[in-house]
């Protein structure tokens, strides 16, 4: 076993991995690494390579060219010593549904050759708000529970490094917050913690963060830093035919992209020197009615966006 790195301040490293499913190029060249006690996000939608990402790192398959290493260790040679050192929390749920709350969560302690009440302390904040529900089939619980439950048995063996795959989704919005909540303090405890998430709101919860679309990196760096690279200026733009007005802004000569974000449309201009009142009188000209305009910070959803149509 061959120990590279092990108290150097990088948890993760990967250089230049790629995976191959078939014909479906699934990684291409992924090259990154993680600071010891970042959270670091990777975002993109699905099928973007987050969970085979994920599993390389976890030891769970190979990659096809490329190497990584988890807190110094290599993942193909020395694949027994980190999957003691990390946490796994997969995407879909991992847990036995037939089991209870603690049965589930003795049952990882043993699987790690420890006990509940030796790392206590670590999941002690999480594990308290699932204990009145102790006895409770996993299967019986909430979407929040059972990803709290799923998160105290990631770490009851007290990993150095979490691998959270999703963990996010599918699970209601004051859940989501509470989640974000509790990686903070883990991180605080010293642990680093990579999380791959679909949702673009909770990158900006991350450290650092790498946009992914068709299994390759688009950009890393701080959230920030992402946002204050957009290259042009962002509006939101509304009216009463919001279909009509996305096809109208495409074909406006001046846009440069155009995207439907929730109940307005936000459009990227060429020109600097665009005036809202030309715009508005255009879309007047196409019958378009109750038109509001208003200039915008782009968000880190909306950097993705740019990025992605390179
Ligand atoms: P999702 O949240 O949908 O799982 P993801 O970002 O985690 O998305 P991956 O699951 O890593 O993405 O999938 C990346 C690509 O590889 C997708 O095109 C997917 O269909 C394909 N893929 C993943 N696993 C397999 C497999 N076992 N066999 C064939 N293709 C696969």
């Amino acid at each position: 076993m061959e120990i590279t790195n092990i108290n150097s301040d990088i948890a993760i490293s990967c250089d230049t991995i790629s995976k191959k499913y078939g014909k479906i190029e699934a990684l291409k060249n992924i090259k990154f690494d993680v600071k010891r006690g970042e959270i670091f996000g990777i975002i993109g939608p699905d099928g973007a390579g987050k969970t085979t990402l994920f599993r390389i790192l976890t030891t769970l398959i190979l990659a096809e060219a490329g190497s990584a290493a988890v807190d110094g260790f290599d993942v193909v040679k020395d694949y027994k010593e980190i999957r003691k050192r990390v946490g796994y929390m997969p995407g879909r749920f991992s847990l036995y549904q037939d089991l209870s709350v603690e049965e589930n969560l003795n049952f990882f302690a043993t699987v790690f050759n420890t006990t509940v009440a030796e790392n206590y302390d670590l999941i002690k904040d999480i594990y308290v708000q699932i204990e009145p529900f102790k006895k409770r089939r996993a299967g019986k619980l909430s979407g929040g529970m059972k990803q709290k439950l799923a998160l105290c048995c990631a770490l009851i063996h007290k990993p150095s490094v979490l691998f959270l795959d999703e963990p996010t989704t599918g699970v209601d919005p004051v859940s989501r917050k509470e989640f974000w909540g509790m990686l903070k303090k883990l991180k605080a405890q010293g642990i680093t913690i990579l999380v791959s998430t679909p949702y673009m709101d909770e990158a900006t919860l991350c450290d650092r963060i790498a946009l992914i679309q068709n299994g390759q990196f688009l950009k890393i760096d701080t959230p920030k830093n992402i946002v204050s690279q957009y290259e042009n200026k962002l509006w939101a733009v509304e009216s009463d035919n919001m279909h009509k007005l996305l096809i109208d802004l495409r074909a406006n000569e001046m846009t440069k992209n155009c995207f439907a974000f929730g109940d307005k449309h936000h459009i990227s201009i060429n020109n600097s020197q665009f005036i809202i009142h030309n715009l508005r009188f255009e879309l007047e000209k196409l019958n378009h009615t109750n038109i509001l305009i208003s200039e915008i910070e782009p968000t880190v959803e909306d950097c993705f966006m740019q990025l992605s149509q390179r």
